[in-house]
């Protein structure tokens, strides 16, 4: 350890690679064209490199078990013996390809015969990284069933590096997961604890000095029962000789569960100071008089620079209280952000100016420490100042213009100009539509072809007029397909689209891209989200192009495409320096210009999709209102300016709307497409209690999976919602966009519908 009293600290660093080597290997792995070997090598390095690299840059608490080859949550399953019957497990320590197989339902070189239903996955917290979930009833026991947090120690000893070993908290651990209705999953805490105890012991058999235990449900809200059994666990575990205990809590506040929090009897806690920035001073006075607190002032979900003077006067006010009990660090795990700006070229040296990915998070951490003791140069401040000032006033982020019209929104630009029936009534003249109108989410198949499009008119191998003529034959085709099958509200297939935020972040002023800023979303799918940086507007139409070309070569309504504010948002990295709230309102109304462009261009359907409506409520109930007042509003926002002939989709990918189903209907589209097929009409129970007032069509075609399905089934389906909806406000479309799917199922799966859709509009005429 260094000879700063104050010291630094990681709680969790990309595990990834710099060069994405964890998913090459893994995937190849899974493939069969590499060993099991050489995939471990491959997590060795990387392991290696990271704590090489926080080393050097000068942290002093370095993690271990951080890394995973899918995720922190499996690896604590594996580790506790947690596996479902259905993988087979034989009892024994638990190997790579037992956690590939509960990850994926497929164990690695099996035959796909020998496959079952995987675990399932679901969000951790309000992140875009996806855990997966684990499972529990009153009869699971748990095992020590797993070494890799020991080996992992073990490794990083030999580097000659003593690390903090990292593990989820048995209270996380457990109410994250999922068991029988009913029951209390920290019920098995007295049959969890013993194996906690024993990894400590061994952990400290080994040399470690401290052990991270994450207790990130500090940021839910938690009953005093289970405050209570928190508390008692770690009255217990805090016994275990030999090795010290941090707790950390991260992504919100503590509100009603601080003074547990704080006194919770352990050597050290760390808090989420970017969320929870009010809370620091009343934590730090509650923890008593031995304890170390890690302060986590620097954002570690986002990839802004850090304010130093903002985090100083934190620090400092800390520091005044605790002395220097104070340990400097990141907000959460680094895995939220991109590894390095170096291996950005192209963004543009301003830009970068005001960035920081985790590699640059680990200087920022060391200076930041070095202000505080007073070892590091004022200069390092006064550079940091520039940059954070020049952000302030920036011509490039803040816009007159657009601030002005955000200003000039009012209540009546938020609604449409007559009520749905009215509205209703003039789009059913417009329209023409049967009953129990077909149509598609949007994206049809994205073949190799039409990547390959895309990616040679990025590169220049071919021209703009060439790219345009190839992208016209395959909406073309893509008509005359819809046409065939007998499809009612057409579209044009996204086609030009590689994704369905980077598309619109691309035409969009006020956002940038990196080359390799990648992070996990979940085992080896990686994203690469925009970076919103500045003042949002539309310099010209974004979609109308195409839209008002495929319009033309059809008499049925074209439905235009959309992405909707909310999930812009969700899914890029959103300015620091405002609201999320208020960089959705800039958004919406660069939408609403594309909105106005469509209808001007005649397009009679527009649907704006918000998949991530749902996954953006915060995680404290008590804020879930003020969020869906400003979601809703901004949705609305962008769609109100249309005529009531103009029909509005939306479109989101869940069925859980039971607690929000009066926020989705007060989005007031016309017509609401849903998943549902997979959950077999669960969403419909919502209706049962509340009369959804417009248009909507129950997904009955589930995309995720290759199946083809059976007439049958979709006009079983559709007669279940026809039994809690009026028939006439029935649409039938599949469950979302078509993208990731083959043409040949896509066609059948189709036809399948349409006849569906046939056969219910000839039952509703017989009993009519
Ligand atoms: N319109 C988009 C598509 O069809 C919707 C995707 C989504 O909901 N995730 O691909
Ligand atoms: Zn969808």
């Amino acid at each position: 350890m260094s000879v700063h009293e104050i010291k630094t600290k990681v709680l969790g660093y990309p595990r990834i690679g710099q060069e994405r080597q964890l998913k090459k290997a893994t995937e190849s792995y899974w493939k069969g064209e590499i060993t099991l070997e050489a995939l471990k090598q491959a997590g060795q390095q990387i392991r290696k490199d990271n704590w090489l690299k926080q080393k050097a840059a000068g942290i002093d608490f370095v993690p271990s078990n951080d890394f995973s080859y899918y995720d922190q949550m499996l690896d604590m399953s594996c580790l506790l013996g947690n596996v479902p019957a259905r993988f087979q497990w034989d009892g024994k320590t638990i190997d790579l390809d037992t956690l590939f197989f509960m990850a994926r339902g497929l164990r690695p070189g099996a035959t796909a015969k020998s496959t079952t239903t995987a675990c399932e996955m679901t969000k951790w917290f309000d992140t875009n990284y996806h855990y997966i979930v684990p499972e529990y009833s009153a009869s699971t026991n748990f095992t020590l069933s797993s070494t890799k947090v020991f080996d992992e120690f073990k490794e990083a000893k030999e580097l000659g590096i003593v690390t903090v070993p990292v593990l989820i908290g048995p209270v996380t651990y457990l109410l994250l997961g999922k068991g029988p209705t009913g029951f209390d999953p920290l019920s098995l805490l007295d049959k969890l604890l013993p194996v906690y105890e024993d990894i400590l012991k061994r952990l400290s058999a080994l040399g470690a000095e401290w052990v991270q235990i994450d207790e990130p449900v500090f940021a839910l809200d938690l009953t005093g029962r289970q405050l209570e059994t928190i508390k008692k666990t770690y009255e217990r575990l805090s016994k275990t000789a030999g090795v010290k205990l941090i707790v950390a809590t991260y992504f919100g506040e503590l509100r009603a569960n601080l003074q547990t929090f704080a006194q919770l009897p352990v050597a050290a806690l760390h808090i989420d100071a970017v969320r929870g920035t009010g809370e620091v001073t009343e934590v730090a006075r509650s923890i008593g008089g031995q304890k170390l607190l890690s302060v986590g002032v620097i954002d570690g979900r986002n990839i802004w620079k850090n304010d130093f003077t903002a985090s100083l006067e934190i620090l400092n006010q800390t520091k005044s209280i605790i002395g220097a009990r104070l340990i400097v660090s990141p907000s959460c795990s680094l895995i939220h952000t991109p590894i390095t700006l170096d291996q950005e070229p192209k963004l543009d040296a301003e830009l970068k100016n005001w960035m920081a990915f985790a590699e640059q998070k680990l200087q920022e951490l060391v200076q930041l420490r070095g202000l505080l003791d007073g070892t590091t140069g004022k200069d390092v401040l006064a550079a940091n100042s520039q940059a954070i000032s020049s952000r302030v006033t920036s011509k490039r982020i803040h816009k007159e213009e657009v601030a002005k019209r955000v200003k000039a929104v009012q209540q009546k630009d938020l609604n449409r100009a007559s009520a749905f029936p009215q509205r209703r009534a003039v789009q059913i003249n417009r329209l023409h539509l049967p009953l129990f109108p077909t149509t598609t989410i949007g994206s049809f198949p994205q073949t190799t072809e039409v990547r390959n499009l895309r990616s040679q008119w990025k590169k220049n191998a071919i021209d703009t007029k060439q790219y345009e003529a190839a992208m016209e034959a395959e909406i073309k085709r893509c008509v005359e397909i819809q046409h065939e099958i007998g499809i009612d509200m057409l579209v044009h297939g996204e086609f030009e689209r590689n994704d369905m935020v980077e598309y619109f972040g691309e035409q969009l002023e006020g956002f940038t891209f990196t080359a390799n800023g990648w992070v996990q979303s979940y085992g080896s799918r990686y994203v690469k989200p925009p970076v919103i940086f500045g003042d949002v507007y539309r310099p010209k139409p974004m979609t109308v192009r195409w839209s008002a070309f495929a319009q033309t070569l059809t008499k049925k309504p074209m439905k235009g495409m959309l992405t909707g504010p909310v999930t812009i948002s969700q899914w890029s990295f959103v300015r620091d320096d405002q609201p999320r709230s208020q960089t959705v309102k800039q958004i919406a109304l660069a939408i609403r210009d594309e909105v106005l462009d469509l209808e001007k261009a005649g397009i009679a359907a527009i649907q704006i999709d918000e998949p991530a409506l749902r996954e953006g409520l915060p995680l404290r109930k008590q804020d879930w209102l003020a969020y869906l007042r400003w979601a809703v509003d901004a949705f609305r926002l962008s769609c109100s300016g249309v005529k009531d002939e103009t029909q509005v989709h939306t479109h989101m990918c869940y069925a859980q709307f039971n607690d929000i189903i009066e926020a989705i209907a007060d989005l007031d589209a016309d017509v609401i497409s849903v998943e549902t097929s997979r959950s077999n009409m669960e969403l419909l129970g919502a209706f049962e209690s509340f009369r959804y007032p417009n248009e909507i069509g129950p997904g009955v075609y589930d995309i995720h999976s290759p199946r083809v399905p059976e007439t049958a089934e979709m006009v079983d389906l559709l007669t279940k919602a026809s039994r809690v909806l009026p028939a006439e406000h029935i649409w039938v479309n599949p469950d979302c966009g078509l993208k990731t799917r083959g043409w040949p199922e896509v066609k059948q799966a189709l036809k399948n519908m349409v006849a569906a859709a046939q056969q219910m509009r000839t039952r509703v005429k017989v009993l009519s």
